[in-house]
């Protein structure tokens, strides 16, 4: 199983692939997530990611790549792999089915995750992360079961930078220069799957699974 999630910031991705993780026993590869750790224990990367992330604008490519085409060769992701984050442009996505035909591999479905403006500027500015592990929480819609900590660690949470509304609002420009129009590309490939992201979070999984379950 060789998934995409894609869609804007604050869709679900991470929501959605972290229980897809559970059930399907294969990796979520968030570039976003590798990034945050990277930038953490400042690395070289880490250092010079964190410009681009600080202004809510993409990595360059380079960057990007590389961290897949190190990620994907894993023995983990032998079963497959559930992408988060990426790709994000349409030459990352050239980037990718080239890395993945070198290895007689391909993408076997795309699921476009779609959710209004509005929507996601609640979602984002509301959005908690766990210092340590990262995991998720929203203030209103996904509240830890003890305040402040980590359902999985313990640890506290965090208002991540970028999630702050002003950087929000240049992410969802970013987007839709640059994320957006790998919906007609996939759509043309004939891989794209899309439903809407808003609603309960089981109810947009069960559709998720139902989609990955389809042959
Ligand atoms: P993405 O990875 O696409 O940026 P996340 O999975 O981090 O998005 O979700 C963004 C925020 O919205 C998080 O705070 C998350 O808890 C919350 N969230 C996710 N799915 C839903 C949903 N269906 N309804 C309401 N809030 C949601
Ligand atoms: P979200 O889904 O909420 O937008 P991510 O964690 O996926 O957040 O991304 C956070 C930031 O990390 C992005 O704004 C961007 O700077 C960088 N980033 C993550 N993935 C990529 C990618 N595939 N290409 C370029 N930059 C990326
Ligand atoms: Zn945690």
């Amino acid at each position: 199983m060789k998934l995409i999630l894609l869609g804007p910031p604050g869709a679900g991705k991470g929501t959605q692939a972290s229980m897809l993780v559970n059930k399907y026993n294969v990796p979520q590869i968030s570039t976003g997530d590798i990034l945050r750790v990277a930038v953490k224990e400042k690395t070289s990367m880490g250092i010079k990611a964190k410009e681009f992330m600080d202004r809510g604008a993409l990595v360059p490519d380079e960057v990007v790549v590389g961290i897949i085409e190190e990620r994907i060769s894993k023995e983990d992701c032998n079963p497959g792999f559930i992408l988060d984050g990426f790709p994000r442009n349409i030459a990352q996505a050239d980037a990718l089915s080239n890395m993945l035909e070198k290895r007689n591999e391909a993408i076997d479905k795309v699921i476009s995750i779609s959710v209004d403006d509005e929507e996601l500027v609640v979602r984002l500015t509301g959005r908690r992360t766990c210092k340590d592990c990262g995991k998720g929480y929203h203030v209103t819609f996904k509240l830890p079961k003890v305040s402040d900590a980590c359902d999985v660690c313990g640890n506290e949470l965090m208002q991540r930078d970028d999630d702050r509304e002003s950087t929000v609002k240049d992410r969802l420009v970013v987007y839709k220069e640059q994320t957006q129009p790998l919906i007609d590309y996939y759509s043309k490939k004939n891989m794209l799957k899309s439903i809407k992201g808003e609603g309960g979070i089981q109810h947009i999984f069960d559709q998720i699974c139902k989609i990955i379950e389809e042959v």
